[in-house]
């Protein structure tokens, strides 16, 4: 009321009253505005105008700044609940992160070290470091130890190991961060010299296909093996196909080796094949939350904290007709450079979808998908304040730096393209 007071005597004509409370918008038009109207001499909706914005910023409280909260706003009248929503939308800063998984094709022909990880991600670089961003890659660690075990007598097998070691202490030079990606078939795996292809063992796909043992070793060595390169432990993990283990003490142990933040959730997904189990299918929020022992139950004493990968629906008429219209426009820049096939290519269905079928866009830069990154940024500005890319070397095609820079170009300077550094 006195807030009320006070705004009538300096309000002018045409401004806008936000209201920031806790208090329902009725409480503001019968209490609080008349309080205006006698004290400016002011019409309501005719002289001036008000806007609602329900959940309430603690004056002098520095954790949760305007920046940080989520808005829902309204207005007086529609033009007004525009300009409100629009206002926040500028406030709320995004927070954006590059994800690159790093790693080969994980199927019947895993593809080679230049064309699936090398020459994609020099390039990337070059599209990044124009802007001065940092990204995160997920390193697939347990491939790199397989492939070191190998190199010991295979020298075509050493010139790629050390070609990668050289890429991975070039990336963290340039400032971008390393974490843990874990695929544990590899531990599983074998070389074939004479045909030089893996051997990919297919029965441990997802790590709660393996033994809680073996899955302990695999953490520790990966971790091990990223200190080597770099002098820092991992702080966040990444699960190999999206499929975080069903065990009840994964997360414990997790923090007990100093991993305190995952990257494994891809929103709104759900997947039961052979080889990819999860149910991400409740996880819709654009923010990053905290959990304990399961990964899709928010908790907010939870000891990890996910990052969520973003995707929104789309209706699939819609993504076939823009990805016509980018295969025309673009021609061979669209096709993927990376030499090799995961297990989704067998296992492929190709049964028909229908067209006003509901799916998932998720903010990815292989392929085609980098055209939907400035669309998905606008959608989800106002609902939230995370932006989770994915991409994958292997699966990268010209058009993904031009749709990558594209993006770089046009985002808002004030947010943010962060890493876990
Ligand atoms: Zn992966």
């Amino acid at each position: 009321m006195g807030a009320s007071e006070t705004v009538g005597k300096v309000i002018s004509k045409g401004d806008i009253v936000v209201y920031e409370s806790t208090v329902y918008p009725g409480v503001t038009e019968e209490k609080c505005l008349p309080v205006v109207e006698r004290v400016s001499g002011l019409k309501f909706n005719v002289d001036f105008y008000a806007g609602y914005s329900p959940e309430r910023i603690n004056p002098g409280d520095k954790e949760n700044t305007v920046e940080k909260i989520k808005k829902v706003t309204s207005g007086s009248t529609p033009e007004i609940a525009d300009i409100v929503d629009n206002l926040y939308k500028e406030i709320i800063l995004m927070n954006i992160y590059i994800t690159l998984d790093y790693e080969l094709f994980l199927g019947p022909k895993t593809g080679s070290v230049d064309k699936c990880l090398i020459e994609p991600t020099y390039n990337l670089c070059k599209v990044v470091s124009k802007h001065g961003s940092k990204m995160v890659f997920f390193i697939d660690v347990l491939y790199l130890i397989k492939l070191r075990e190998y190199s010991s007598d295979d020298i075509r097998l050493r010139e790629d190991y050390n070609k990668i070691i050289k890429q991975l202490k070039f990336l963290n030079n340039e400032g971008h961060d390393l974490q843990l990606h874990i695929h544990p078939q590899w531990n599983y795996s074998t070389y074939d010299k004479f045909k030089r292809e893996w051997k990919l063992d297919f029965i441990h796909y997802s790590v709660s296909d393996c033994p809680f043992d073996d899955v302990k070793k695999m953490f520790v060595e990966g971790c091990n093996f990223i200190y080597d390169i770099i002098g820092k432990y991992p702080t966040v993990y990444r699960a190999g196909g999206y499929s975080f283990m069903n065990e009840s003490n994964f997360v414990d142990f997790l923090v007990s080796i100093g991993i305190t933040n995952d990257s494994s959730v891809l929103m709104r997904e759900k997947s039961c094949t052979k080889f990819q189990k999860y149910d991400y299918s409740s996880i819709k929020d654009f923010s990053a939350y905290k959990f304990s022992n399961d990964i899709t139950k928010p908790v907010q004493s939870g000891c990890m904290t996910e990052y969520p990968i973003t995707t929104i629906n789309m209706i699939h008429v819609v993504r076939s007709i823009v990805n016509r219209f980018i295969k025309h426009k673009y021609g061979n820049r669209v096709l993927k450079k990376g030499d090799g096939y995961g297990v989704g290519y067998l296992n492929r269905n190709k049964s028909n979808v229908s067209l006003f079928k509901k799916i998932n866009q998720r903010a990815s830069i292989d392929l085609t998908n980098g055209f939907w990154l400035n669309y998905i940024y606008n959608k989800i500005k106002k609902r939230g304040d995370l932006m989770l890319i994915i991409g994958h070397p292997k699966n990268f095609t010209d058009y993904s730096f031009i749709a990558l820079g594209k993006f770089l170009d046009t985002i808002s300077k004030d947010d943010k393209i962060k890493t876990f550094k």
